[in-house]
């Protein structure tokens, strides 16, 4: 279905009085949330009847933006006529039930509710005082839910963040903070030793971003190889802290990874957190999206380990299918949110001095900050605990139904994880693992629009074609229509 794009359609809002401009009359308001019921319920009903792709063409857009130049007003209905048309043409569907992609799920229908409460009471999470409900629920979902990970909630604090990068840079300046008290106040040039941190050839590249704009420099980030599985090389990795100390390095953070971006591995946690002990350096785990088998009881055994974290990176606009952005950032050092990011200021409220509560501002990189939690919390509210289950269990389901009918057709699965991603290579023609015919497979079913799905190279060097399910409505029929589209392109390579 082609959706056309006219330009909005101009009202005049002359006979609206000055203060009913930006809340608009109650007449118009009951309009508009009629056709805001009515546009999302049409988009959740009909993503999957449409292609996963939009067209790329970036003159077109601008064109029609160009006679978009607010110089007369649009009648409120139209513009969400306007935006919610150009959005069903012109996204990757990360909603549909055929993007086999990045981490991004469809989100939960509590969670779209959730965020329009939130930008309704538009709750400020910088001070307790403001809004101790907000507040309060969000620290009760990082004590239950780094119950889940095996921590003891009674001595965990955390944040909620943006995303996994926000939750993993806050791991970095914790870490530093932990280990160079004076970080914060004389900087890094106070460290006498190079400070390093440690991930694998397959962390996510936040860390490298982190490193990049906390002062330490790119050079700081220690790569470490992964073994034939993809996982952390722990012998490589006690050498490697062992030579750099010997060379005037002070290793401050090692970071273990619990579903990796690429392929779903997850490392050998506890061997790595015995090292971090040992060495007494600071213990991160990247669980991001693969930190979601916590809910699944019989995947949680796979995260073994993971309570020795220092802190922790959970992202749950990933797995846990809230929409963007629900970061979580969970510690089991009380103080070091408040040492690494408190600071005294005479304007912010003052109302709960005295009480046993922390203000978020003092405690986190943002200062004024959405209810972030609340998508979370209504979504496990409305699923409990067993719920979520389910809808993860039947996730894997289909990840394990993938696997399968790629092997039963031929391909190679490279990557040994019970979690839904499938990386795979063709085994059956001599140029089935070339980074050409991989790349020609899903550049030709991502232009076709019926599905979605990528390319990665594993450990830098290995090209793989990439499959993850990351959408609770994605069914057999599904996967099957996936597996027929990629072996019809590699027939049509190999004839
Ligand atoms: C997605 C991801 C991140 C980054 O999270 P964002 O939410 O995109 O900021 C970090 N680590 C891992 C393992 C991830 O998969």
């Amino acid at each position: 279905m082609q959706i056309i794009l006219n330009g909005p359609l101009i009202s005049s809002n002359y006979y609206m009085k000055d203060t009913d401009i930006l809340s608009l009359t109650t007449d118009d308001r009951h309009r508009l949330w009629q056709k805001l019921y009515e546009s999302i319920e049409t988009y959740i009903s009909n993503v999957s009847e449409g292609p996963v792709t939009p067209e790329l063409n970036p003159e077109k857009l601008r064109d029609i933006l160009s006679k978009i130049t607010f110089e007369q007003a649009t009648d409120p209905v139209e513009t969400i006529d306007f935006i919610t048309k150009g959005l069903s043409q012109y996204q990757t569907h990360t909603p549909h039930p055929r993007y086999f992609g990045l981490f991004n799920p469809a989100p939960t229908t509590m969670g779209i509710a959730a965020d329009a409460i939130v930008a309704a009471f538009n709750p400020q999470l910088a001070a307790w005082s403001h809004s101790p409900l907000a507040i309060e629920i969000e620290h009760h979902l990082v004590r239950l839910l780094a119950g889940r990970f095996g921590f003891n909630p009674a001595e965990v604090d955390g944040t909620f963040t943006s995303g996994g990068a926000e939750a993993n840079h806050t791991a970095v300046l914790t870490a530093l903070s932990n280990t160079f008290p004076d970080y914060g106040r004389y900087g890094l040039q106070s460290i006498s030793q190079k400070p390093s941190l440690y991930v694998s050839k397959e962390s996510h590249h936040s860390f490298l971003k982190a490193a990049k704009n906390s002062g330490l420099g790119t050079d700081a980030l220690r790569e470490i190889p992964v073994n034939e599985r993809y996982e952390t090389d722990t012998i490589l990795l006690s050498q490697i802290i062992q030579e750099d100390k010997d060379n005037g390095y002070k290793p401050f953070m090692i970071v273990a990874n619990a579903g990796t971006t690429n392929a779903g591995i997850i490392d050998p946690i506890n061997e790595i957190a015995q090292i971090a002990e040992r060495e007494n350096i600071w213990f991160h785990v990247d669980a991001a999206w693969g930190g979601a088998a916590a809910l699944i009881p019989e995947l949680r055994d796979l995260l073994k380990g993971i309570h020795r974290a220092d802190s922790l990176t959970f992202d749950a606009h990933k797995w846990l299918s809230v929409p963007m952005g629900a970061g979580i950032y969970i510690t089991r050092h009380k103080e070091i949110l408040t040492q690494t990011f408190g600071m005294a200021t005479n304007y912010m409220p003052k109302e709960a001095a005295g009480l046993d509560v922390i203000d978020p501002f003092n405690h986190s990189i943002q200062w004024s900050r959405r209810f972030i939690g609340l998508k979370v919390f209504l979504s496990l509210m409305a699923a409990g605990w067993d719920g979520y289950a389910k809808a993860l269990r039947h996730q894997k389901k289909m990840g394990d139904f993938l696997r399968d009918a790629l092997i039963k057709n031929g391909w190679e699965v490279v990557n040994n994880t019970p979690l839904p991603i499938v990386c795979f290579v063709d085994n059956e023609h001599e140029d089935g693992r070339s980074e050409i015919f991989l790349s020609l497979v899903s550049r030709t079913i991502v232009k076709s629009g019926d599905a979605w799905i990528s390319t990665t190279m594993l450990n830098g060097n290995k090209p793989v074609l990439r499959a993850c399910i990351t959408n609770y409505k994605t069914t057999e029929q599904d996967v099957s229509f996936l597996v027929q589209k990629i072996n019809s392109v590699r027939k049509n390579y190999f004839r």
